[in-house]
């Protein structure tokens, strides 16, 4: 870090350390898309499951003017007149669709912070500074060929930088074609682009902070970069002393590399052979579940809540369609591989339907969080706690030494007849969308 004080006739933003932020463009509709392609070009909502809600816009949508988080009855009006199309969320397909895209983004960069379901920190430290737009181009035109969902990158010295080159990279203040480096703008430049900037627009100014601010004057993202930071800190808080330095390219929010726990785990798969009764089904969603709840004990980490998907072939078109997904909270945060398995059988009961041919199943854990944050309360039964924590102890570590599924819960079955394909034929990785190696 070193360079501690503030300067501002020298702003520090020339990339020597650069970071991208690679942030996917109106995320769920995006995924939408990648399947239907009718929507392109179309308003686009997708609705959150139990309030209606729009969760996500597409631009023709946000240039009518509706905002995000209004609910659906409010928006008729204006639906009808627009021909507003309203999609009910799909988790699962985001969780997967986002495992792909961290995939791809993982290779382009030895150190990658994954920050939320559609946007990732990629350290480019040592990247040759003049190529660094060409790289965000690279990324770009890799993630639209292999996923089909568009991204733009912001690069610049510090996390909130890279945060702020990414929106100038959307909303096409500065940087054409969906690439921002603000390592390639004069300062003086940079000074008038920030001058055009909300302050409300930066990365961790709050709605209550930015009131604060512009009761103060202080309404752009240039007034608070040159605002003084002890003052600003005695006023507000270190964070927002740290977001000044961080805007002037000092460096004060580490990358978090992939050693961070993630924020959620998906483990799912294309059947080798389709199947249509419940029992087979549960078994699919019970091996998933545990293979799941492996991963983040690996990771240290416990689930609040975990979503179970089903769904037909979509490129048998005659064939009856059906694609459902339910989040299941799991009461406590758990780590524990019955508690999950039956979290995602319960939940795989309230969407079965007889009468189709499922090709997919999965199970998303979401809301995760380092076990030892969790507060034991008073009620909690310890006895039971700790039994837990040694049986999965012991089934974590035979299958280490033994092989992955050595041991396993009754559950997720013997036969696993959606594991067998028919024939020996490989996967048509590029053909089909249902067969494309997954990221797990
Ligand atoms: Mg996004």
């Amino acid at each position: 870090m070193g360079r501690c004080d503030l300067d501002h006739q020298k702003i520090y933003l020339s990339s020597a350390m650069p970071i991208a932020l690679v942030d996917c463009n109106n995320f769920y509709i995006s995924c939408e898309r990648v399947f239907n392609p009718a929507l392109e070009d179309k308003p686009v909502v997708v609705l959150s499951n139990n309030d209606g809600c729009a969760v996500a816009r597409s631009n023709e949508v946000k240039e009518l003017g509706a905002k995000m988080a209004t609910p659906w009855f409010k928006m008729e009006k204006l639906a009808k007149q627009h021909g507003i199309i309203a999609l009910s969320s799909n988790y699962a397909l985001y969780g997967d669709m986002s495992a792909r895209v961290m995939s791809i983004l993982s290779t382009f960069s030895p150190k990658q912070e994954i920050y939320s379901i559609d946007e990732c920190f990629l350290d480019l430290n040592g990247f040759d500074p003049q190529s660094l737009v060409a790289y965000g181009q690279t990324i770009r035109k890799t993630i639209n060929q292999h996923v089909g969902i568009p991204v733009c990158v912001g690069i610049a010295d510090t996390k909130t930088l890279a945060k702020l080159a990414n929106h100038c990279a959307k909303k096409r203040y500065a940087g054409k074609d969906g690439v921002c480096d603000f390592g390639r703008y004069s300062t003086t430049q940079i000074s008038k682009l920030f001058a055009t900037i909300p302050v409300g627009d930066i990365w961790g100014v709050g709605r209550k902070i930015t009131e604060k601010l512009i009761a103060m004057k202080i309404e752009t993202v240039e007034n608070l970069r040159t605002a003084n930071p002890n003052r600003m800190r005695q006023q507000f808080s270190i964070v927002l002393e740290r977001t000044i330095k961080e805007l002037n390219g000092i460096p004060c929010i580490e990358l978090d590399e992939a050693g961070t726990p993630r924020q959620q785990i998906m483990v799912s798969r294309s059947f080798g052979q389709e199947v249509s009764n419940f029992d087979d089904l549960s078994e699919s969603v019970a091996y998933f579940a545990s293979s799941a709840a492996e991963k983040l004990r690996k990771d240290g980490s416990v689930a609040a809540s975990l979503c179970v998907f089903i769904q037909t072939n979509p490129f048998k078109e005659k064939s009856p369609q059906y694609n459902r997904s339910v989040v299941v909270p799991t009461g406590k945060p758990t780590g524990d591989t019955v508690k999950l398995v039956n979290a995602a059988i319960h939940g795989l009961t309230t969407i079965y339907r007889d009468g189709f041919n499922y090709k997919k199943s999965g199970v998303l854990l979401m809301g995760l969080q380092p076990k030892n944050a969790i507060q034991s309360s008073l009620f909690d039964d310890v006895a039971e706690q700790d039994k837990s924590n040694k049986l999965m102890g012991v089934m974590d570590s035979i299958n280490r030494r033994m092989g992955k599924g050595s041991m396993a819960i009754a559950a997720s079955g013997t036969q696993q007849r959606w594991a067998m394909r028919r024939d020996s034929k490989s996967p048509n990785y590029t053909t089909d969308w249902d067969e494309l190696p997954e990221a797990r």
